[in-house]
């Protein structure tokens, strides 16, 4: 079989090969029932069944706690920007910390359903840093917390989630974790709220994963649409309306992917972190060692997921994107907000694939020297 190229956009991203094949092997004919998933009822007992699979793997693999509900909704993170506070804000004080552009957004859109107030920024080291949350400024009595605990197009990442129990708060802390959901445990005991839109971790774009504690529905304001109201969304296990069936349905041959792996004693999400710390270590570590290339965020909190860097002579940008797809190493073109490079490197990325395209930089450098 042929190798298909290393594809490292930010998303939609890459989906593993292995589910890739097996969607292909069953579009025309799902397990004998003479129609395609995208064809069938979601009422029907086949889709029940690929949904309840789905749903039953995620709560392992990510071990989610009983009194958490598990959403497939739509309308993508920027949706959940104004879905969250319609449910959970109770149209009072909302508290955000602004890391870079994913939570710039979320607290300009809660403007029009609450009171957002700035908790904390990074905005003086150009998001390249985390505020220490011990010097938050946590409003009494805030509805919720809203943290982006990966943030895509800067390349920051929380190494671990802030514990607001012991800086002495009860606010919910929600999180947006599009982007590296999946690749490491959530420790739900510091959770409230976690959404994530598919397409960077867990399959295509068109559904959206929410996992909300049981206690925070049923306050939606009287604005928010039916189809979105966590609570209703609870209630029809997903099916209030039409859910994205075959989104649902790839995300669940991931999910099967993801507990079929393993990296020593490791399975599911625990082998996956352990690879992607070994991904992010290989390309940060070529990265500083080169004077070629830079990566500009603290070391404390540089994504293992989305990688951005620049050549230190910018004139070579086109060069360098040119050569690498040449080699099969697509979509490295850094977001047009921070420019040069960006290696998204999600949990369907290989080792191999980082390791092609550590090969490739050094080679580079040194044709360019
Ligand atoms: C990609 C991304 C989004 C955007 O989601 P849409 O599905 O395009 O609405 C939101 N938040 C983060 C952190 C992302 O990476």
């Amino acid at each position: 079989m042929q190798q298909r190229p290393y594809n490292f956009s930010a998303g939609p991203a890459a989906i593993p090969e292995e589910v890739l094949r097996e969607a292909a092997s069953e579009m025309l004919d799902w397990h004998g029932s003479g129609m395609g998933v995208m064809e069938m009822s979601h009422r029907g007992k086949e889709f029940i069944s690929i949904y309840e699979r789905a749903e039953a793997d995620l709560r392992e693999l990510l071990a989610v706690p009983a009194n958490y509900k598990i959403l497939f909704m739509q309308g993508g993170g920027l949706g959940e920007n104004a879905i969250v506070p319609l449910n959970l804000s109770r149209a009072g004080t909302v508290d955000f910390v602004v890391t870079g552009s994913w939570s710039q957004k979320s607290i300009k859109e809660a403007a029009r359903y609450c009171q957002p107030q700035l908790a904390a920024s990074n905005a003086e080291s150009q998001h390249t840093t985390l505020p220490d949350p011990a010097r938050w400024k946590l409003s009494a009595g805030a509805s919720y917390l809203h943290i982006c605990s990966n943030e895509t197009i800067h390349g920051v990442e929380f190494q671990t989630l802030p514990d607001l129990k012991a800086l002495g708060s009860d606010t919910p802390l929600v999180i947006d974790c599009s982007s590296h959901v999946a690749s490491r445990p959530i420790d739900w005991s510091r959770v409230g709220l976690a959404f994530a839109g598919a397409q960077k971790n867990l399959g295509p774009a068109g559904l959206t994963l929410v996992i909300v504690r049981e206690d925070l529905l049923g306050h939606a304001l009287k604005a928010c649409p039916s189809a979105f109201d966590y609570q209703t969304v609870a209630e029809h296990d997903s099916m209030f309306n039409t859910p994205p069936t075959y989104g649902i349905y790839i995300a669940g041959l991931t999910f099967q992917w993801l507990k079929r792996q393993r990296e020593g004693e490791l399975a599911g999400i625990a082998a996956m972190e352990q690879r992607n710390r070994a991904k992010a270590e290989l390309l940060y570590g070529y990265i500083d060692s080169s004077d070629f290339y830079v990566n500009k965020v603290s070391p404390d909190c540089r994504s293992r997921m989305n990688v951005p860097f620049f050549l230190r002579d910018e004139s070579r940008n086109d060069a360098f994107l040119t050569g690498a797809k040449a080699r099969g190493l697509l979509q490295l073109k850094g977001h047009k907000s921070v420019g040069g490079m960006r290696a998204s490197i999600y949990n369907a990325m290989p080792l191999a694939g980082v390791q092609a395209l550590v090969a490739y930089m050094r080679e580079f450098a040194q044709t360019q020297a």
